[in-house]
């Protein structure tokens, strides 16, 4: 299917990392996006870099785990750029910490952030997606959902996004939306770069011993994630739904 329409699409967490490189792609790619993060001043950067290649971008600052700012945001977006049809659910912390050490707020966070925060935009974003009868979620999981050391809450986490994104498939695919999960391996953002520091190791040197774990011998870039997020929400992809796709250089055990 075509269409002449330009898709409004809601990147979460896209102030920097994945969720900054796949709204560049998403606006790329002829679709207006609205550039979501905590702080909107930090949403700079993305939406420059979006208008300056021509395409139309807005800063949205919003906590996705907070219910009252999710609603108030999507409503911003819908007026200023469009219905919101698409959705990229990549917002996210790490409170990485070996179980006996985890705090109930290391537990509290990550769920909010990850799990919440996907279940309160797609609920937003859904309506204008059921109007439209035409939607693409995508929720960013990780090769840590098939458990990591220290990282009790955020494997949950993550491996509750391949649930929640499975159950969106089945309940919204009669409407024309598809929900399917990118689920990284290394990547090199800040993120993993802060996970270094807790470590005591230079990026350099911990993406370099990464690499050498990694079937093609390379840690991942954003647009390598943000290239697989693009084909989920392609026109064309509306058969594919429900999926999981590993974005890790290699396959997983
Ligand atoms: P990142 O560089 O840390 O960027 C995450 C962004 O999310 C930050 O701009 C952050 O804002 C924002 N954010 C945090 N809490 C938020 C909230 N409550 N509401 C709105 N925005 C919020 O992370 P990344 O490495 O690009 O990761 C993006 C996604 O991919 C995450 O879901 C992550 O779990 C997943 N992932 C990453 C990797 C990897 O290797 N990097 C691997 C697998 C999966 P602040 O800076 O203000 O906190």
């Amino acid at each position: 299917m075509s269409t002449t329409e330009q898709r409004v699409a809601v990147v979460t967490g896209a102030a920097r990392g994945i969720g900054a490189a796949t709204a560049v792609r998403l606006a790329a790619e002829g679709r207006a996006v609205a550039v979501l993060d905590l702080d909107e001043a930090a949403c700079a950067d993305t939406v420059e870099k979006i208008t300056a290649a021509g395409g139309r971008a807005l800063a949205v600052g919003c906590d996705v785990s907070d219910s009252a700012q999710v609603d108030s945001a999507v409503a911003r977006i819908a007026d200023a750029l469009g219905a919101p049809v698409i959705l990229v659910n990549n917002a996210g912390v790490l409170r990485d910490n070996l179980l006996f050490k985890m705090s109930d707020s290391d537990w509290d966070t990550v769920m909010n952030v990850h799990l919440r925060g996907a279940f309160l935009m797609s609920r937003a974003c859904q309506k204008h997606m059921v109007d439209a009868r035409f939607g693409r979620i995508v929720n960013l999981s990780s090769s840590s959902a098939l458990g990591n050391r220290g990282q009790a809450n955020y494997a949950a986490a993550k491996a509750g996004m391949q649930g929640l994104t499975k159950t969106l498939a089945k309940e919204l695919g009669k409407f024309g939306i598809t929900a399917n999960s990118v689920a990284p391996g290394f990547i090199a953002t800040e993120m993993t770069a802060a996970t270094a520091a807790r470590v005591g190791m230079s990026f350099e040197d911990f993406s370099a011993a990464a690499a050498t774990q990694i079937p093609v011998q390379r840690v991942g870039e954003p647009e390598d994630v943000a290239h697989a997020i693009a084909f989920f929400t392609g026109e064309q992809a509306g058969y594919v739904s429900g999926q999981v796709m590993y974005v890790a250089g290699g396959p997983l055990n």
